[in-house]
């Protein structure tokens, strides 16, 4: 080799897409600490904090509530591919990107997944529900997206949960966006199976996915007819790693720092407190839309439905809508989300999530857009 390959510092950017979002230093720091066994005894009762945390944080007494060793998308596929038996019929509601990930991972659990399919934008509407419920008597599950990270609606998880449960049918619920940004009530909401990410409104480094699951989930888990097709992602065996007083037996190496980091995460949001949190959220969301008004941008979703931690808004006519992202990157070190699917070209998607939910963060990203625009 000609040239020695250099260390990697990387920008300082502001993360304002749809996720990762700002890390909060703290956390940044808290990952910096020195690596310790994972089996270590105070290793083990960090992890055993954690559980605790993440139970304030889903409002859930769950006791298999724990962070899945890799990103969202996999606490997505442990939710499946634990729940869902071939031949098992799924009702998955579509409104968006993520629901038609839910539908992928079904049909290759082996199962059938009977769609009810909203608009883009739309919250999922819970008659169409209740009618697929009824025609569907034989379905086993319920899964929705709560938070539409590629649209910016949110949906009624409360409804949607209490239809599935008067049908007989156990919940599958993504709350990677909304969790830490919206109310979410696991148990209140009756939810069986969610799960999470750390990047969104945890303020955390990408990597780790909560999830927790109800006693009646965990024993559908239990009696499954056939083995878990995924060995990494049954909870049959995840279960014994992170079971509480049980010893602890190896399954894999958990991702030390990482943990350090999502700890840290939780420590700070109970410090700030749930309900501020989804206080603050609300709040920096009504000044970035009443700040946009002003620029004449309009939102994609109605105002009933919009995620205060995503903002999907209609890019104005006539303006080029990459070449603003790029500027924003390139000029004010500024992330932007472009639109997905039939919604590219059309939208951006601005996030307020967590630590980078902040009044300076509102008041930076409309006078960037306000200058560019001009
Ligand atoms: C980001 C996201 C995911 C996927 O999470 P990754 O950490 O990227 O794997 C899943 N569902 C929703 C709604 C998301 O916003």
């Amino acid at each position: 080799m000609k040239t020695t390959i250099q260390s990697f510092i990387p920008p300082v950017r502001t993360l304002m897409g749809p996720g990762p979002s700002d890390v909060h230093p703290r956390i940044s720091a808290a990952m910096a600490r020195p690596t310790i066994g994972h089996l270590d005894p105070k290793f083990v009762a960090m992890m055993d904090e954690v559980k605790q945390l993440l139970q304030y944080a889903f409002q859930t007494e769950n006791a298999l509530t724990i962070p899945v060793s890799a990103p969202g998308s996999a606490g997505m596929e442990t939710c499946f591919v634990n729940l869902v038996e071939p031949g098992d019929k799924v009702i998955v509601c579509k409104n968006g990107v993520f629901g038609g990930r839910m539908q992928e991972n079904v049909e290759r659990a082996g199962g059938s997944a009977v769609m009810v399919e909203d608009d883009w934008g739309e919250p999922v509407d819970p008659e169409k529900l209740e009618q697929a419920l009824t025609e569907h008597p034989d379905a086993r599950l319920v899964a929705f997206v709560h938070a539409e990270t590629s649209t910016g609606a949110l949906s009624d998880a409360e409804r949607l949960c209490a239809l599935a449960r008067q049908h007989d049918c156990l919940t599958i619920v993504d709350a990677v966006t909304s969790l830490g940004g919206v109310p979410v009530y696991v148990d209140e909401w009756g939810i069986d199976a969610i799960y999470s990410g750390t990047q969104k409104c945890l303020s955390c480094t990408p990597g780790l996915s909560p999830v927790s699951f109800s006693e009646r989930a965990v024993q559908k888990i239990k009696s499954r007819k056939h083995k878990v097709q995924s060995w990494f992602l049954d909870l049959n065996l995840v279960m014994g790693y992170w079971g509480s007083g049980a010893k602890r037996a190896y399954h894999h190496t958990a991702p030390v720092n990482a943990l350090y980091a999502l700890h840290e995460a939780l420590v700070i949001l109970q410090e700030e407190g749930l309900e501020n949190a989804w206080a603050r959220h609300k709040q920096n969301h009504l000044a970035l839309r009443d700040g946009l008004a002003a620029l004449g941008i309009s939102f994609l979703v109605r105002e009933e439905a919009r995620l205060p931690q995503l903002n999907a808004v209609l890019v104005p006519e006539g303006v080029d809508e990459l070449a603003v992202r790029q500027r924003l990157l390139q000029e004010y070190d500024l992330e932007i989300g472009a639109g997905l699917g039939d919604l590219a070209g059309k939208i951006w998607r601005i996030g307020l999530m967590g630590y980078a939910s902040s009044a300076k963060n509102v008041a930076y990203c409309l006078s960037a857009l306000r200058a560019l625009l001009n």
